[in-house]
């Protein structure tokens, strides 16, 4: 079976899927999105990630076009036709369509489209040298809380550090401070082993896998703060990762082309990196036993 989509109510062949040209999301980029890991067939950190998708809507006033066990039941239909063992769910919901006007329409039904992606473990090279990040000014508006899908000065940086063959751009604010990457969230580790990450604020997206990696991080008793740090710092720093649903917990070992303690993976990111894949296997087996149980929400197995 070809892929499949998900478009306003119908699964469709991914090719087929489509939306009105006067979409609000195509004309003015008035939604927002979410991207849902999966991992053996099961999401990861579903209630998280619907808890801030939900919250994105809200803070635009986009009602939610389905319930919410709605949603989920989606997303499982198209984990089984799409056959996806390990990749993502992208969920898009946007104000909906109507004739082009700033102000919102009176009368408008949110779009709501739903597709899922098959990714390939990391390449071994990436965890074995870890990847580049260059450093960009931070030229985004003041909420980058929400989860919008206007994204284009994200695309202008992720497209410069291809452009410089760097895996992230990290953004930084007008004092000099890591805001965040394009689509991850930054972290540094430092000579006293304390991992730093941005404080949540409307600086920053507050990133699922940030979240549950602060969790992993209290579990185990390591240091931690969350508080901003300067591109300076993060260039002296002992480690460096950035985190993300895609990437997980990445090390970064150069950063606007210096090495970023001795240049190798550092030792805390690799052991949080495992951690962090152990967190997300143990998320799928908790949700197999409550499915086999039936003791899952939304009652269906994925
Ligand atoms: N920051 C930005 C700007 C992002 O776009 C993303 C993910 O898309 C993240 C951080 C990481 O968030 P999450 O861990 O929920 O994937």
């Amino acid at each position: 079976m070809p892929r499949q989509a998900y478009v306003n109510g119908r699964y469709l062949p991914h090719r087929q899927g489509a939306v009105h040209i006067e979409d609000r999301g195509f004309q003015f980029a008035d939604g927002v999105y979410e991207v849902v890991p999966v991992r053996e067939r099961i999401l990861i950190d579903e209630e998280p990630h619907l808890d801030r998708l939900e919250r994105s809507l809200r803070e635009l006033r986009i009602a939610m076009p389905v319930q919410r066990a709605t949603l989920k039941l989606i997303a499982r239909e198209l984990i089984r036709r799409n056959d996806l063992s390990n990749g993502l769910v992208y969920m898009q919901i946007t104000r909906g369509s109507a004739p082009r006007e700033h102000a919102f329409p009176a009368h408008v039904s949110p779009t709501l489209v739903m597709t899922t992606r098959q990714l390939k473990p990391h390449r071994e090279a990436l965890l074995r040298d870890g990847v580049a990040v260059i450093t960009v000014p931070d030229i985004r508006w003041r909420r980058c809380d929400i989860k919008s899908i206007g994204l284009l000065p994200n695309v202008l940086v992720k497209q410069a550090a291809a452009e410089a063959g760097a895996y992230e751009a990290w953004q930084v604010d007008d004092q000099g401070r890591v805001t965040e990457g394009s689509s991850t969230n930054a972290w540094i580790v430092t000579e006293d082993g304390t991992a730093v990450t941005r404080d949540a604020s409307q600086a920053i997206l507050n990133g699922i896998t940030r979240l549950s990696l602060l969790k992993v991080i209290r579990a185990a008793g390591y240091g931690f703060a969350e508080r901003p740090f300067t591109v300076a710092e993060a260039k002296a720093a002992r480690e460096a990762f950035i985190t993300s649903s895609t990437s997980y917990v990445m090390p970064v070992t150069r950063i606007d082309g210096v090495p970023v303690g001795d240049g190798r993976p550092g030792a805390l990111t690799m052991a949080l990196r495992q951690q962090y894949v152990d967190y997300m296997a143990g998320c799928a087996a908790a949700e197999r036993g409550a499915a086999a149980t039936g003791s899952a929400e939304t009652g269906v197995g994925a």
